[in-house]
């Protein structure tokens, strides 16, 4: 069953500026930010310009360039932000299962600290 988009969701709110936002990286197809709750020293959030709920609704109905676009802007954010060498680690959650609470999809972006196992 496809979810519709809620354009109130917060996250499109930061898109369009209608809600502050620490951002970090722009690009054609992406934005990103800091998480406003972060749980490492280094807690982004990377999003695409369009309308997508999630992970699965980008990957079944984006065009390729907008996935390929928003695949460099996240390794692009994690570059700037100097977490290559240390490593870092993307999160996407998708559903309910998946934890996700903001229908809007957001790839997270973790570093500053060794992480350990994956988180749960
Ligand atoms: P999810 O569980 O959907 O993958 O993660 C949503 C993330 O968005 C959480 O880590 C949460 O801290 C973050 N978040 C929720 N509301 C806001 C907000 O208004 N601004 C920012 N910058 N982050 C938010």
């Amino acid at each position: 069953a496809t979810q519709l988009y809620d354009d109130q969701n917060i996250f499109a709110k930061i898109l369009r500026g209608e809600i502050p936002s620490k951002r970090v990286y722009e690009d054609d197809v992406a934005i990103a930010f800091h998480d406003i709750n972060p749980q490492a020293p280094t807690h982004l959030l990377v999003i695409p310009k369009g309308a997508y709920v999630s992970w699965d609704d980008f990957s079944a109905r984006a065009p390729d360039v907008e996935i390929a676009g928003f695949i460099r802007a996240v390794g692009a954010v994690a570059r700037a932000a100097g977490l290559v060498e240390p490593g870092y680690r993307l999160l996407a959650n998708i559903g309910q299962d998946g934890h996700q609470e903001v229908p809007h999809l957001h790839v997270h972006v973790f570093g500053g600290r060794p992480l350990g196992p994956m988180l749960t």
